[in-house]
């Protein structure tokens, strides 16, 4: 058995929203997973809180259920002995009743850690964690997950952390970003600080540019309603993009302990140049989506989504972001993700520099940066572009070459969830891939003043087809810097 599937501790783990969409699709699958690798100890339990009136069988049932859909091949006998962990509290967070029971609950194993995953809407928060405090379930071997978005600006997240904070100290508080769970981001890591190869490269000296993309292939659908309140930028960018950017930035930490990790990405954070009222209409685009088609089929636009036409929320933006420091001057970040987009992928491009001087024939072929590129989803791997011979007889021509890792393949195993990885870390308290406060303070920092250049603009954003890579000024933004969205060299 290898370390990382060590067991943990006995935990009990409160899943606040434990009917909901998240806990069903997501958590309660990566804690079966985690459950058949034998790391969650048999005396664990995970309880699910809601105000809908289930009992106990009621939730395993759904539960269950959750379970056999997601996971292919499931064994009866695990199944059921993960079942038997399951338990259900009906509650309200915004009233009283029932609490002193639930505490009265979580009472009967004083010795477990105790995890309150608040897997509900950000407006809960407050109430939740106030009411566990007044039952004194704050005690020093519990912490509370915080599900995005935490606000929808500073201030409201300032408001949450404040609340929160008044109940359980920094340390006990896990921000989670399930980016930062992804097997790819961790590469990023081991690749970048676990190789003499790159680092030595890392920099504006020999790297052209990066690109990030998010890029999904749904609308908004049923969850309109709480897209429009918040848009790309708010729900991609502030949070998932900004700390892949991080991860791509930073400078290398001293150790992997959370701290020093998280005091670096908070320094790429802080070194984001400004985006306001003064240049956002040169660094930013805003797109919407309109009636197109989806993997072959007809799909409707955001408004007949939305049901409203009034809405001027971005479901598409594309940046171009500039770290202002030594490492990256002169190197533009450009970040984009949206909704309705050709294909669902997530990367990173990482483009060095062109050769300064070539020695070949240009009959030989045409000579390309070197590229590196890390797939977050669908497929997770690294591909590092590479300028070759092509093999055989018929003079020297070159050709483009990937070094390609799909994780996959190069394993035999299907990668964990990134919910699987980061719900351990919290058991085991190790916070490095979560989100300190000041990193969240110091990214809407730098988001705010441009969701305040767009209000003050008056603009909408700009049309673009369903099934298009966003509005043609997107295009431009890259263009006019001599460079291309990088879609087909991966
Ligand atoms: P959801 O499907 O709407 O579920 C909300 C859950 O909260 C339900 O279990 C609901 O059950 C419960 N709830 C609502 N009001 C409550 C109250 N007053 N007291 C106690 N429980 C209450 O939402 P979701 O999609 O799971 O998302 C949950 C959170 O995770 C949101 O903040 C979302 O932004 C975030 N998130 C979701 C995803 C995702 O893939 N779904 C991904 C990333 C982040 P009752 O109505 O029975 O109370």
């Amino acid at each position: 058995m290898t370390a990382s599937l060590l067991p943990t501790e006995p935990f009990d783990l409160v899943i606040f929203g434990g009917t909901g969409d998240l806990a069903v699709r997501k958590l309660l699958p990566a804690l079966y997973h985690r459950f058949v690798d034998g790391q969650i100890p048999a005396s664990s339990r995970i309880v699910g809180v809601a105000r809908e009136g289930l009992d106990d069988a009621g939730y395993r049932a759904q539960v269950r259920d959750a379970v056999e859909a997601s996971v292919p091949q499931t064994v009866a006998a695990t199944l059921d002995a993960f079942i038997g962990m399951i338990g259900y509290r009906s509650l309200d967070a915004r009233k009283a009743d029932g609490w002193e029971e639930f505490a009265a609950m979580v009472g009967e194993q004083p010795d477990h850690i105790r995890v309150f995953y608040l897997s509900t809407s950000p407006e809960l928060f407050v109430d939740i964690c106030e009411r566990l405090g007044s039952f004194g379930l704050n005690g020093p071997r519990s912490r509370v997950v915080l599900e995005k978005p935490i606000g929808r600006d500073l201030a409201s997240a300032n408001a949450i952390n404040d609340a929160v904070g008044r109940v359980f100290d920094e340390s006990q508080t896990y921000r989670i970003d399930h980016y930062l769970g992804k097997e790819t981001v961790q590469n990023l890591l081991a690749l970048r600080f676990g190789n003499a190869l790159f680092e030595p490269l890392w920099n504006s000296s020999h790297i052209d540019h990066v690109q990030i993309t998010v890029a999904e292939t749904v609308g908004v659908g049923h969850r309109a309603g709480y897209y429009d309140r918040a848009g790309a930028l708010r729900d991609m960018v502030q949070n998932h993009i900004l700390q892949l950017v991080c991860m791509v930035a930073m400078e290398p930490p001293s150790s992997l302990s959370p701290d020093a990790v998280r005091d670096e990405k908070l320094k790429v954070l802080r070194s984001l140049r400004p985006i306001n009222s003064s240049n956002a209409g040169q660094f930013t685009v805003r797109g919407q989506y309109r009636a197109g088609a989806a993997e072959g089929q007809g799909v409707p636009g955001y408004f007949d989504e939305l049901g409203s036409d009034q809405s001027k929320t971005e479901t598409f933006v594309a940046l171009k972001a500039e770290i202002g420091n030594w490492r990256w001057a002169g190197v533009p970040f450009y970040l984009r993700t949206g909704k309705r987009l050709p294909t669902r992928v997530s990367e990173i491009v990482v483009t060095f520099r062109q050769l300064p001087h070539s020695i070949f024939d240009p009959a030989s072929g045409p000579l390309m940066p070197n590229r590196l590129t890390l797939r977050l989803q669908p497929d997770e791997g690294v591909k590092l572009w590479l300028t070759i011979k092509h093999p055989g007889p018929g003079g020297l021509r070159l050709r483009h070459v990937p070094l390609d890792m799909s994780f996959a393949t190069a394993f035999g195993v299907q990668q964990p969830d990134a919910y699987e990885r980061l719900i351990l870390d919290v058991v085991r308290g190790n916070p490095t891939l979560f989100m300190r406060r000041d990193e969240v303070e110091a990214a809407w920092n730098w988001a705010g003043p441009i969701l305040e250049a767009w209000e003050a603009s008056g603009e909408t954003p700009k049309p673009y087809t369903a099934g298009t890579w966003g509005p043609s000024a997107a295009v431009a933004l890259i263009e006019r810097d001599g460079r291309t969205w990088a879609e087909d060299a991966s």
